[in-house]
């Protein structure tokens, strides 16, 4: 199963915070994000992080690195069929 490196989740909680809305919440203690999934990614905080933007930030951290964006290859697949579908 496919667990995230320490590095990248490290490189998360950074997009994490850098995305949230408010100064304080009492959902996330202003972390920005709520938990881990299995696969030892950022469950994200959803009072407080504007989701739609740290994805796109996580997705620019992602195309770095081919493992990753094999991985995550449905975030990427999504905005192509968005940008067809406008065309
Ligand atoms: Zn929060």
């Amino acid at each position: 199963m496919f667990i995230l490196e320490e590095k990248h989740l490290n490189e998360a909680k950074k997009i994490a915070e850098a995305n949230r809305k408010k100064k304080s919440c009492d959902n996330c203690y202003d972390r920005g994000y709520v938990g881990y999934t299995p696969e030892n990614l950022l469950v994200l905080c959803h009072k407080c992080v504007d989701i739609d933007k740290a994805v796109e930030d996580w997705k620019n951290y992602v195309s770095q690195f081919p493992e990753l964006k094999e991985h995550f290859e449905d975030l990427f697949k999504e905005n192509e069929e968005e940008t067809q579908s406008e065309n």
